[in-house]
């Protein structure tokens, strides 16, 4: 299986979702064992679930709340995006890291929340430029993946999203890719036996049209997730074109 997710992080209004909705499914053709997915801000999840009735479009949210309700002011719970249309979130994306303070520490009680309520993690990974540079970045993933230890989360996804290749134009070499996703393998294997054999591992960090042919090829690669280009409905279909 692979999954084509569009993460459209803070973008777009309620006239652009529906202008990109309509030009998907004018020329979407899907296939079986290639699942899109998108990921809008919250004020829209209603309004994609609904245009995306009679699609196979799996619309997730970009983060919720651990906590099922209370004094948390201008949190959304995970019981609320699943209502508003989510079947899926995503977890720790880095731009959540850095500008939210998720840490480890925050993030194993939202899988367990998102596991509790029926949805499906996305749960982002990645080195900064300097851990990198520093060759911390297999310590940097195993210490991120260890919240998933002992315990099987269903439809779980792994994005591993170099920090340094998001939004930036520099995507990961197809050697840097392979020996990261090999690592995660491993380490998914280790934590979570045939369930972490068989988690699908996205590539997440300026894909386009142009790289992801070459991206899918290496191997433990499910699909990609997807900022920028994504926001674009015609890249967007290109996209789950190649992953075809
Ligand atoms: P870009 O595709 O814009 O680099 O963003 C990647 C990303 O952060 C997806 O979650």
């Amino acid at each position: 299986m692979r999954i084509v997710a569009a993460n459209w992080k803070m973008n777009h209004l309620r006239a652009d979702a529906t202008a990109f909705m309509e030009t998907l499914k004018a020329g979407w053709k899907p296939v079986e064992g290639v699942v899109a997915a998108v990921a809008p801000p919250f004020p829209l999840l209603p309004l994609l679930q609904g245009l995306a009735q009679g699609t196979p479009l799996r619309v997730y949210a970009q983060n919720a709340h651990a906590e099922a309700k209370g004094a948390f002011t201008g949190e959304v719970s995970m019981a609320m995006v699943q209502d508003a249309g989510a079947c899926g979130v995503i977890l720790g994306h880095s731009e959540r890291r850095q500008y939210n303070g998720e840490t480890e520490a925050t993030l194993l009680p939202k899988l367990k929340a998102a596991a509790a309520q029926g949805l499906a993690p996305m749960l982002c990974v990645g080195e900064t430029l300097a851990q990198r540079d520093a060759g911390e970045t297999l310590a940097v993933l195993k210490a991120q993946l260890a919240i998933l230890a002992g315990t099987g989360f269903p439809g779980l996804a792994i994005a591993y999203e170099p920090v340094w290749a998001i939004g930036t134009g520099r995507v990961a070499t197809v050697a840097q890719i392979a020996e990261v996703h090999a690592f995660i393998r491993g380490e998914l294997k280790a934590l979570l036996g045939d369930q972490g054999a068989a988690t699908p591992i996205l590539y997440g960090g300026s894909v386009t049209p142009d790289n992801f042919a070459e991206i899918l090829r290496v191997p433990d690669v499910a699909g990609g997730l997807v900022g920028g280009a994504s926001l674009d409905p015609a890249k967007f279909l290109r996209l789950l074109e190649l992953a075809a």
